[in-house]
């Protein structure tokens, strides 16, 4: 069954009492517009027999966007997502709770002035084009932790540094939840799938979109089927790098980090990561990839 939520203290009392009979429960925040990446997190989540049900939140938050970025236009679905939740909770027969906030009060009172930032990780990757991007997204994810108080939180690892800052977040600051990453879904062409991927011509969607993907698994491959040393590696990818960047490049960004660090890598990285942001139009597209250097 699905519960609809769109006040905080009508589910905070709701939770007090599920958590008084020893019920454990699962958090997965989204901006909605769902997809199969969304729901995969709320599915897996349920199919954990520690979770009883699953708080599962949609809410575009304003503090995560850029004054030129698409707050305003965001895609908002919700009949849709409501349907889409529903046959989830049938299929797996245990509750959904969606909170669906009517207002931004409900998340940021009046007067709220305060802020989270992960320092340094917040600026690097996404954090360089997006100014105060992370430190709106660490900032909701704070409030939602601290107003939900789940026992474990699912996110995926399509945002591979949003999850990473969530983690390094509730280390620092002593948060109670356990933050479980999940893997990339991805259309059948291997387009990761995203709520902005709805801004795609259906051309782009079928073309210049898969150059993210297709340009990530090259260097992959070229990385991993090699005997080079680290500094070759390191060299072949500055290479693939320049060659694929160019003088008027639609990429932001193509990175290559050490997954467990997200610092250059070393030779004692085990995976690393490759990171690329790519705007196809108008549509910023990120995906990440991970590449295994010492198998
Ligand atoms: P969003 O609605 O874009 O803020 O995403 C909400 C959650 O869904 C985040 O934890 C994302 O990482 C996750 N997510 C988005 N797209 C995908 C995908 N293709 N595969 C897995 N998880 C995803």
């Amino acid at each position: 069954m699905i519960q609809q939520f769109s006040h905080i203290a009508p589910l905070q009392n709701y939770l007090a009492e599920k958590i008084n009979e020893g019920q454990e429960f699962s958090f997965v925040p989204t901006m909605g517009n769902l997809h199969e990446g969304h729901l995969s997190l709320a599915r897996e989540s349920l199919k954990d027999s520690r979770n009883s049900f699953c708080v599962f939140s949609i809410f575009v938050n304003p503090k995560q966007f850029g004054p030129k970025e698409d707050f305003h236009n965001y895609p908002s679905t919700i009949e849709e997502d409501i349907v889409k939740l529903s046959s989830l909770s049938k299929e797996m027969k245990k509750d959904i709770l969606l909170f669906y906030p009517d207002n931004q009060q409900e998340i940021f009172p009046e007067g709220f002035a305060t802020s989270i930032t992960v320092d340094g990780l917040s600026k690097i990757l996404c954090g360089k084009q997006r100014k105060n991007h992370f430190k709106g997204v660490t900032t909701v994810v704070y409030r939602l932790l601290i107003l939900l108080k789940p026992h474990r939180t699912y996110m995926g690892l399509k945002d591979f540094q949003q999850q990473f800052l969530i983690k390094k977040m509730v280390k620092d600051l002593l948060l109670s939840s356990e933050i479980i990453s999940l893997p990339t879904i991805r259309e059948k062409s291997n387009l990761a799938m995203s709520s902005r991927n709805n801004y795609l011509t259906p051309q782009e969607r079928e073309g210049e979109a898969l150059c993210l993907y297709n340009t990530m698994l090259r260097v992959k491959h070229a990385l991993e089927n090699s005997s080079l040393s680290l500094k070759e590696k390191i060299s072949l990818f500055n290479d693939e790098k320049e060659k694929t960047l160019g003088p008027h490049s639609k990429w932001q960004y193509l990175e290559l980090l050490d997954s467990e660090t997200l610092k250059n890598i070393t030779s004692k990285t085990k995976t690393a990561q490759i990171f690329g942001a790519y705007l196809c139009g108008k549509t910023r597209l990120i995906d990440n990839m991970t590449i295994y250097l010492n198998p």
